[in-house]
């Protein structure tokens, strides 16, 4: 595979022969070195996306559906290769990778047939024997900053759709997990059009420039809060149109008439799927009192039973953290946590079976309380904290007393209460016995400061498409209300 640029369908050396470390998260190893790329690398990218979008905007819509399509077909074929890749850069379990192989595919399916499917709507005419059109039309340009938790599946989010509305891209992915876009780029992309997609690697400065490249015309971001910040104030300057997907700090409500069992089952694997690097991961535990105690043993006996190991074995529930700085970061909201008062029921450490790899142990806390900082700023790590509550009303108030919005969930049989939570509570998603299950065909993202952008479904479609009016009359004609003005006549229509 070749550790270079991809621009206009080729690889190419970054123009400041510079590189950075890719490092395997397991074995702590230097495993690529990679372009750090410069702004004249970006201005390169986004020229050979401004050269290409020409021709891609007008493309028949059956040509693009089978282009777009034969990327999903390339996905599947290379499934296992690609999946092994984003395992070895990320940590994550490889069962979990070819789930984001499979989702990649999917998502370029799907956008594959609704990019075809409409591209605006007539409306009625103000005046008689006209027409008036309006035509949902691309923007140009989009820049994809990328994180690392799902590093194909954030990417294809974004291209996907992007790429069905017409429009050219330009991928920035996250420094730490840039290996496996080029695979996939590299086994799944070459029969596009040249420069329809391409990719320049480096840190947040290469995704700055990305932004305040003047022609970008959108840009897609998936990030934290901060950076998420950082972007909209450089677009702002333009005027550009951003898409932020930004943190959370989910809750998960559990109320007293399910099943515990289930519920503590749900609410482990929610908590520690992807090692807790998941933007939608369950990092507040609300649980009624009547059932607290039966509830937090059983998910500490779940906890205890996440099997940590080599991300390659199909055996391992979780892997090592994506890098040592999220592991320290871990560490430190742990010990923050136990100062402030919490209880720590299990895990909190560093495994001691494991002499190398960024692991850290599965961990619950109870006896939380809402102002800890745990349940106030989005935690990214396997901690999972359990806080008592009396009622609905209660985990609903806790719930919107957040700065985030990005998802929510709940467990109950009384669909009374289910959907009142629903209605009362803002967030993006909000999901009902079935926590984080997504629908390519539904819209995700958040709201408050989890960002406003939405991806999948027909609204992830629309953030990369603008609207124009075109107005059509049927003949020449003088219209009466033109000049000279003669307002003691009346006004004639
Ligand atoms: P991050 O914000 O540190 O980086 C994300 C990307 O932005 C990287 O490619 C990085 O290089 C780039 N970047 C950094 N500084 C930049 C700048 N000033 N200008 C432009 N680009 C810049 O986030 P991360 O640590 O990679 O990812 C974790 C975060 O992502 C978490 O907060 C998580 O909640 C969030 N996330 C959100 C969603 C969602 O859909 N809402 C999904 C996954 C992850």
């Amino acid at each position: 595979m070749m550790q270079k640029n991809y621009i206009n369908n080729k690889w190419v050396d970054g123009s400041d022969g510079k590189f950075f470390d890719v490092e395997n998260p397991f074995t702590e190893e230097i495993i690529a070195q990679v372009p750090q790329s410069s702004n004249k690398d970006v201005d390169m990218a986004v020229q050979a996306a401004k050269r290409a979008w020409k021709d891609w905007k007008i493309l028949g819509s059956l040509d693009m559906r089978d282009i777009l399509r034969e990327v999903a077909v390339k996905s599947r074929l290379h499934d296992r290769e690609i999946a092994a890749i984003i395992s070895e850069e990320s940590g994550k379990p490889l069962i979990e990778c070819l789930d984001e192989i499979e989702w990649v595919a999917s998502i370029f399916e799907y956008y594959s047939e609704i990019g075809r499917d409409q591209r605006g709507r007539v409306v009625a005419p103000v005046t008689p024997r006209s027409m008036s059109m309006v035509v949902k039309e691309s923007y140009g340009v989009v820049g994809c900053i990328v994180p690392w938790n799902y590093p194909l599946l954030l990417m294809a989010w974004k291209a996907a759709p992007a790429l069905a509305a017409g429009n050219t891209v330009v991928v920035k992915p996250s420094e730490i997990t840039p290996l496996s876009i080029m695979c996939w780029l590299e086994k799944c992309c070459h029969h596009l059009p040249n420069g329809t997609i391409n990719m320049v690697t480096g840190h947040g400065k290469i995704g700055a420039a990305l932004v305040e490249h003047p022609d970008t015309r959108v840009i897609a971001f998936t990030g934290s809060v901060d950076t998420g910040k950082k972007i909209a104030m450089m677009a702002a300057a333009q005027l550009k149109k951003t898409s932020l997907e930004l943190g959370g700090n989910d809750p998960i409500i559990i109320c007293d008439d399910v099943d515990v069992e289930i519920a503590a089952k749900g609410t482990a694997w929610g908590g520690f799927l992807n090692a807790g690097q998941v933007c939608t991961s369950l990092e507040r535990v609300f649980v009624m009192e009547s059932i607290a105690d039966s509830f937090i043993e059983a998910v500490v006996e779940e906890t205890k039973k996440v099997r940590l190991g080599d991300p390659m074995d199909g055996k391992t529930d979780m892997g090592p953290m994506a890098s040592l700085i999220q592991l320290e970061k871990t560490e430190a909201k742990v010990e923050q946590a136990k100062q402030e008062g919490a209880r720590l029921l299990c895990g909190g450490n560093r495994p001691a079976d494991f002499n190398r790899g960024y692991f850290f142990q599965p961990t619950v806390f109870d006896k939380v309380e809402s102002e800890m900082t745990m349940m106030n700023v989005e935690t990214f790590g396997p901690i999972i904290p359990i806080q008592k509550i009396k009622t609905l009303d209660e985990a609903i108030e806790l719930t919107n007393n957040s700065i985030y919005g990005l998802g929510c969930n709940i467990y109950t049989n009384d669909m009374e209460k289910a959907l009142t939570a629903a209605d009362d509570i803002k967030a993006g998603s909000f999901w009902i016995n079935d926590p984080l299950t997504d629908n390519e065909a539904a819209p995700f993202g958040g709201m408050k400061m989890s960002g406003g952008g939405r991806e999948l479904g027909i609204e992830g479609l629309d953030e990369f498409r603008e609207s124009k009016h075109i107005l059509i009359d049927y003949q020449i004609r003088k219209k009466d209300y033109w000049f000279p003005y003669n307002l003691e006549e009346g006004r004639k229509t």
